[in-house]
């Protein structure tokens, strides 16, 4: 039977969330072949536009390359001025926008605990995490790995381009496959960080590297990108795609920019950013699908957009029944 035609589930109890989406989750992939191929462009036109936080990366990303990135001329050979112009300027970005998320929700508390998956507050006295404090811990690791080895894929890439070790296209000569590499690369984004997170799950490599992520049960927006330098390596490593794909320089930097900075925002905590504690208008921002396997482990280990954790039998819904037969996967993973 699959996941269309069960029976209803049923729903958690009204303590477990502060707030969350309809449930049980349904799979609003494109890759629902039920629902029709019109059906599902108008879901790809709604993941976009009119607005969204993908969108909003590849104007950012385009606004990188002309204006805060070296020349390639400059990049055909590492010089200190370059590199660290692109470290400064990514660790200034990370810090605006989880600096910025974590001062208006969590410190001014602005929208209160509207839209909030869970309200229970983080942790400051805990010796789990690094300084005894979860934010602590969370922006460390963010900056002190993340930033380093987000630089330091972008470095290798901007150097590889100017020395034509990763094949260039532009949009003068390409103009369609321009704008199609945008919307093809986060539906691959999704696959390789399936794999990868499956095997981050594997027993030794759990313990050792990607448990500093899943200290977080109760996520916030430094959460998105504190993890152990290995995972930041893994994670980070569908980049390498730009070696075998032609692309151009925007492409490989909005694939680097979406995959921290959304990892930024849908840590959010909260559904979406309100303009306030009574409005309606927002943005989008959390991933209730990731907040799951944050809570549960051993489930949802991609994301929504392409439903590899029902193809492969590990979807979450939210329900108490999905609850269950996590508890009961997680207990046979632990057997072995
Ligand atoms: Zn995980
Ligand atoms: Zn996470």
């Amino acid at each position: 039977m699959t996941y269309d035609e069960a029976k209803p589930e049923a729903l958690p109890a009204k303590s477990t969330w502060n707030y969350h989406p309809d449930l049980p989750l349904q799979d609003r992939s494109l890759f629902n072949l039920k629902r029709g191929p019109a059906e599902g462009l108008k879901l790809l036109w709604g993941s976009w536009l009119p607005i969204s936080d993908r969108l909003i990366v590849v104007s950012l990303s385009i606004l990188t390359w002309f204006y805060l990135s070296p020349s390639l001329q400059t990049a055909r050979s590492f010089t200190f001025d370059w590199v660290a112009g692109v470290y400064l300027r990514n660790l200034i970005m990370i810090s605006l926008l989880a600096g910025g998320m974590h001062l208006y929700l969590y410190t001014f508390k602005m929208q209160g605990n509207r839209l909030r998956y869970d309200a229970r507050p983080f942790h400051k006295k805990n010796a789990l995490f690094t300084f005894s404090s979860q934010f602590l811990d969370n922006v460390f690791w963010s900056l002190a790995s993340g930033v380093t080895v987000w630089t330091s894929y972008e470095v290798l890439g901007l150097w590889a381009y100017a020395n034509g070790y990763m094949p260039m296209l532009d949009f003068t000569n390409h103009p369609i496959w321009f704008v199609v590499w945008f919307i093809l690369l986060p539906f691959y984004g999704v696959v390789h960080f399936y794999w990868i997170h499956r095997l981050l799950h594997w027993g030794p490599i759990y313990n050792h590297v990607h448990s500093l992520h899943h200290r977080n049960v109760n996520v916030g927006p430094w959460s998105g990108m504190s993890m152990h330098p290995i995972e930041h390596i893994g994670y980070l490593s569908s980049v390498l795609i730009h070696f075998v794909i032609a692309s151009h320089p925007i492409h490989f930097i909005f694939q680097l920019q979406s995959k921290v900075l959304l990892a930024v925002s849908s840590h959010a905590g909260y559904e979406s950013v309100t303009a306030g504690e009574n409005s309606d208008a927002g943005l989008k921002v959390g991933d209730f699908f990731h907040q799951l396997h944050h809570r549960y482990f051993e489930c949802n280990y991609g994301e929504p957009e392409v439903p590899c954790d029902k193809w492969f039998g590990t979807f979450h819904d939210g329900s108490e029944d999905a609850t269950a037969r996590t508890r009961l996967r997680t207990k046979e993973m632990r057997k072995k």
